[in-house]
């Protein structure tokens, strides 16, 4: 049976049963599935009783000042849509790691600074909303959660993402605005169940250029990110190193190098090719910086990083675009 008639196990506007309705919830615990408990009036005297209520599925239990996760609730191994949303959560209990069956899990709206790792083990998990809290960083084994659709990481303070992101191949929705990313990793590209990708309001300056390979993407926000082309003059190649140099004069004529020692074998095999159409080179750690602004999706012009062999080779008819072009372009991108 289902205690609340509202649809939406949100939005804190439905059926909430408080202090004074919990003798009628215990009469009915048993067989109770549903249960709306956000803003409840008594912190302490509703999740006492909820021990009882070992069928629920969907628990919600959203502002109510909680400052941990009542204990209770690993009785309830049948939950499976949990909502913790706007509590004053710092961290969660290992034991959270048994409720095996959640399929949603709301942690928006809480002071968790770290990431909590029983979350790891919920690997059923398919909706995991941790916005609005102060975390600074994700664990690379974040790719544990190999069912998981939507990832929703708006408004923490998130300097990067690890690179093991690209390995959870069932995101639809990967949301990271409102965070201090600098840079996206490249295997971002691997999504390729990916439809939306939010990055507005961060500190990123160009997108890895594999991320026109998202051919499914349907929505990009960008807006509220340095995304110029002013950094590119000031970027500087390093010296080349004599090893770098003889490297590439191998590569680039295809000598045989199978007889060379292992280390060099391994060097050699990590050359990368220039993306100057007009340049046939080779590179390998010594490389030029370069801003491309590309078509994608038919609908934005957005600046890609991507890398050159040399500085010639940035200087070529639409490697240094006027500041004005510059400027005309990244507006298309941010009311795209
Ligand atoms: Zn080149």
């Amino acid at each position: 049976m289902e205690w609340s008639s509202s649809g939406s196990d949100d939005s804190g506007s439905e059926g909430v049963l408080d202090a004074s309705q919990m003798g009628n919830a215990e009469a009915v615990a048993g067989n109770l599935e549903r249960l709306v408990l956000s803003a409840s009036g008594d912190k302490q005297e509703s999740p006492k009783t909820m021990s009882r209520f070992r069928r629920l599925h969907t628990l919600n239990l959203s502002c109510n000042a909680l400052t941990e996760v009542p204990a209770v609730l690993q009785q309830c191994a049948k939950l499976e849509k949990l909502s913790l949303r706007s509590n004053r959560l710092t961290e969660l209990p290992k034991w959270m790691a048994c409720l095996k069956n959640l399929r949603q899990l709301n942690l928006s709206g809480n002071g968790l600074k770290q990431f909590p790792l029983p979350i790891l083990e919920l690997t059923n998990l398919k909706y995991l909303y941790m916005g609005g809290n102060v975390l600074e960083s994700l664990p690379s084994a974040i790719d544990k959660l190999e069912n998981l659709q939507i990832l929703y990481l708006g408004g923490n303070q998130l300097v990067e993402v690890p690179h093991t992101l690209g390995n959870m191949l069932t995101l639809t929705a990967l949301v990271l605005c409102d965070n201090k990313l600098r840079a996206l990793p490249q295997c971002i590209a691997q999504l390729e169940n990916l439809r939306s990708l939010l990055l507005h309001k961060n500190q990123l300056r160009t997108l890895p250029q594999e991320i026109v390979g998202l051919r499914g993407l349907r929505e990009l926000s960008l807006r509220d990110n340095p995304l110029v082309v002013r950094f590119v003059r000031d970027m500087a190649q390093q010296v080349p190193t004599l090893r770098e140099l003889a490297a590439r004069v191998v590569s680039s004529n295809r000598l045989p190098y199978s007889t060379l020692p292992l280390t060099l074998k391994k060097y050699l095999d990590t050359a990368h090719h220039c993306v100057n159409p007009m340049c046939q080179g080779v590179f390998f750690d010594s490389r030029v910086e370069h801003v491309k602004f590309v078509d994608f999706c038919g609908k934005y012009r957005v600046p890609l990083l991507h890398y050159l062999c040399s500085q010639r080779c940035a200087n070529g008819p639409d490697a240094d675009l006027p500041p004005e072009a510059g400027q005309r372009l990244l507006r298309k991108v941010l009311l795209g």
